[in-house]
């Protein structure tokens, strides 16, 4: 597809997206540092599937010269991970999700122009995506239901081979589904030892229905730490999902009903996922046009990854060995969290900190690993390619664990890791930690 220069000066957008987004045209000046830290570039090698030549795309249908509904649009946008390495590359500071997550909420759930659409297996693939969308925007706001729908799919695995994307959904689903925190934390879990503050804590959508575990061990961790641990129930998804496939109204609907649940709270709120931590620190940005802004920010300002609130106290309990250890373990950054929050250097320091762990470092650490929101779902074929590259990665560090802070990207690398028929297991640091400290179970 032609590709028209950017102007030198402001746009006018064609479409109505926000300003700060629209200004990014103007910050890019089209160096190409970007292109290789950028997964979907490096598979492809094209400059329409790069950063800068999705730029100039999105400069070109906000100016009017490229019509939304041109096939390659579509094509090439929804190609990118939104894994945002991009702009921890750009030395220029292009904030390229702004305008991406802007432009692609202008896109049609249903695509029928989308290169492919019109041959049967093309047909069937969208009907495929059309499914999942819909049951993503019913299934978000309902954390126990999303989980007793995972168990009712892994059933239905046989029936799902119709559905392209559903296929690739099961194949990435944990062997066992956990049970949510939701419901099994107490209104408050007190501080074990002495008493240091007070924290809240947020437990997501898919983090709590697939990997609850994860959220339940994240309390003992802090509580261990010396918080009182708060749980709110009136609590929802963040909106990550609704943001991965272009729903603003879903986003803002989500945050509406956080800003309700934690109204009235000045402690912390402490996340064990990076996907829902970087959404809940841009909510004063999201809902900068609405009456909520001021209440966004607020809440956004109360935002801490679990990894940088445990790195950030002076004081923590002594880290003990794991049973059995030795261990061998590695790291793996979950994009939303190294690219998004710039958090790299904490969780590290915490898994070097407890003796017995053998800490290596991961070759292409901070690439994503293909899960992305629901990348893996609507484009199974590229996902595969990024998450081999990844899963080859892992294999050379000989480890006996793989680290993460993402519940997409833990399901992810378990897949890919099964596939390959590795023994590495994928473990939240949240768990390591909270065996560390020794925190009791509520
Ligand atoms: S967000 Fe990721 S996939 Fe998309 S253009 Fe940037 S680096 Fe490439
Ligand atoms: S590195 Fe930044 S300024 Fe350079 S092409 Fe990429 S987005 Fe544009």
């Amino acid at each position: 597809m032609a590709v028209e220069p950017l102007s030198e000066s402001g746009v006018k957008p064609a479409l109505p997206v926000p300003e700060h987004a629209a200004q990014q045209l103007d910050v890019c000046v089209h160096c190409g540092f970007c292109l290789p830290a950028c997964p979907t570039f490096r598979e492809l090698g094209t400059e329409a599937d790069s950063p800068r030549g999705r730029i100039d795309i999105m400069a070109g249908v906000l100016r009017g010269g490229i019509p939304l509904d041109e096939p390659d649009v579509a094509l090439h946008l929804d190609r990118c991970l939104d894994c945002r390495a991009c702009e921890s590359a750009c030395p220029s500071g292009v904030r390229y999700h702004e305008l991406y997550e802007s432009v692609v909420s202008h896109l049609p759930a249903r695509r029928p122009w989308v290169t492919g659409a019109q041959t049967a297996e093309g047909a069937a693939f969208q009907r495929g995506q059309r499914f999942i969308r819909f049951g993503l925007r019913q299934l978000l706001r309902r954390p126990l239901l999303l989980a007793q729908a995972f168990r009712l799919a892994r059933r239905l695995h046989g029936l799902s081979q119709r559905l392209p994307g559903v296929s690739a959904l099961l194949l990435g689903l944990p062997e066992t589904v956990q049970c949510p925190a939701r419901g099994r934390l107490p209104a408050v879990l007190p501080a074990v030892g002495r008493r240091r503050g007070e924290v809240e804590v947020f437990l997501g959508c898919v983090q709590d229905a697939c990997c609850g575990e994860d959220n339940f061990q994240m309390a003992r961790a802090l509580a261990a730490c010396g918080f009182d641990v708060r749980c709110r129930t009136a609590q929802t998804c963040c909106g990550a999902l609704h943001q991965h496939v272009g729903d603003r109204r879903g986003v803002l609907a989500a945050a509406r009903r956080n800003l309700a649940a934690f109204a009235g709270g000045e402690a912390p709120i402490v996340v064990g996922a990076a996907g829902c931590s970087a959404v809940l620190k841009e909510y004063g940005t999201l809902l900068a046009d609405t009456r909520w802004a001021d209440a966004g920010a607020a809440l956004a300002e109360r935002v801490r990854d679990f990894s940088e609130f445990v790195a950030e106290q002076s004081e923590l309990p002594p880290a003990m060995p794991p049973a059995g250890a030795p261990v061998r373990v590695t790291y793996h950054d979950p994009c939303h969290l190294c690219h998004a929050q710039g958090i790299r250097l904490q969780p590290r320091r915490l898994l070097r900190s407890i003796s017995g762990l053998e800490y290596v470092e991961l070759e292409e650490a901070d690439a994503c690993c293909g899960s992305a929101g629901v990348y893996n779902l609507l484009q199974p074929e590229l996902s595969a390619r990024v998450l081999a590259r990844k899963v080859a990665c892992l294999q050379a560090t000989g480890a006996d664990w793989v680290v993460t802070a993402n519940p997409g990207c833990a399901l992810q690398l378990q897949a890919g890791l099964r596939e390959a028929g590795s023994s590495m297991r994928v473990v939240a640091l949240s768990q390591v930690l909270a065996d560390a400290y020794g925190g009791d179970a509520p």
